[in-house]
């Protein structure tokens, strides 16, 4: 779909996968004018294909296309745009062998500024596609615990910043703590606030929960500075299901490691469309490993991971009616 400040949304289409032509003074290739989203199909044991909480994607779409100066999407024109594509690509989304194959088909909408202007100022001419491609498990371990690195050098977001957007830049500004975090054997980084260096935000591409002792779970309380995730949101609903009436508030790194050694932290778990619900082992730092003297075996993030990958697949009644049909 193409948008310019004349006309608006125009040119829907499905073609065939392959390069885009731009011009080299594209705005989005000098300014970072961009936006993407991250989603996935699910195939059911009956063949049948579904999206989940697509409206959330939606409407997080527009709130990073209003910070980045960008168009805004309708729920109809995203969510046609991925019905659009499935209804021609829909023999790639695969079909899982058991509960414990996750595979799925990954979409990514995005949005550039593809108007050729060196001037900078919000372009008028932008395009949005749609791209998928089959993946699997995002961590090959499964639920296995994964290693997070800990970023004292580096911060994600700051107030007033793009945090909360989906946008390139943040993800680009990442990379660099990302580097050190594979230098540590680490899979994704932790970041903190940039004012205090001191309240935990998410990870590079997830956000974060925390399990303790007596049952209580607690996610920091969203601010400009974290993305939103829908997998945040929906283990929300989700724990409040079971009885654990979460809590959104800060939550400091002296917390995380006081109550990783006090054995008052019994889990720590991250989540994201990608990694669904994945443990965190160990958070290590330049100061040395956070590890959970409980030693947990996870099964709040056990338990979590399986309601949730059960709606998605189709094997749980959707009571929250979360699913989409694509
Ligand atoms: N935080 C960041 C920075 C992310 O990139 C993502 C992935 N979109 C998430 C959190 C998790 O969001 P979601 O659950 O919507 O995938």
């Amino acid at each position: 779909m193409r948008w310019t400040l004349d006309t608006g949304w125009h040119g829907r289409e499905v073609r065939p996968y392959g390069p885009l032509t731009l011009d080299p003074a594209a705005a989005v290739l000098h300014y970072a004018q961009e936006i993407f989203e991250g989603i996935k199909a699910y195939r059911h044991a009956d063949g049948s294909v579904w999206t989940f909480r697509p409206e959330k994607n939606a409407e997080r779409f527009r709130r990073s296309a209003r910070r980045l100066a960008l168009p805004e999407l309708s729920d109809e024109d995203f969510i046609g745009s991925l019905k659009a594509l499935l209804a021609q690509d829909h023999t790639w989304v695969p079909t899982p062998k058991s509960a414990a194959d996750e595979c799925s088909l990954y979409l990514r909408p995005f949005m550039i500024a593809s108007e050729k202007f060196l001037g900078v100022r919000p372009a008028h001419e932008v395009d949005y596609y749609v791209i998928a491609s089959p993946a699997a498990a995002y961590f090959k371990g499964g639920v296995e615990p994964v290693s997070i690195w800990l970023s004292s050098h580096y911060n994600r977001a700051a107030p007033g910043g793009t945090g909360f957007a989906k946008c390139g830049g943040n993800y680009a500004a990442s990379l660099a703590a990302q580097k050190e975090a594979s230098a540590h054997d680490c899979g994704q980084v932790a970041f903190l606030d940039a004012r205090e260096n001191k309240w935990i935000e998410e990870l590079g591409g997830m956000n974060l929960f925390f399990v303790f002792k007596d049952g209580r779970i607690a996610t920091p309380r969203l601010t400009d500075t974290i993305l939103e995730g829908v997998t945040r949101d929906s283990v929300l609903t989700l724990a409040r299901d079971e009885g654990l009436s979460p809590e959104e508030r800060p939550i400091s790194i002296d917390e995380w490691r006081e109550g990783a050694a006090s054995g008052e932290i019994t889990e720590v778990f991250a989540c994201g469309t990608a990694a669904v619900i994945t443990p965190v082992g160990e958070l290590v730092t330049e100061e040395g490993h956070i590890r959970l003297a409980a030693g947990s075996d996870n099964p709040i993030a056990k338990r979590l991971r399986t309601k949730l990958l059960d709606l998605q697949y189709g094997r749980a009644e959707d009571t929250h009616g979360w699913l989409t049909k694509l």
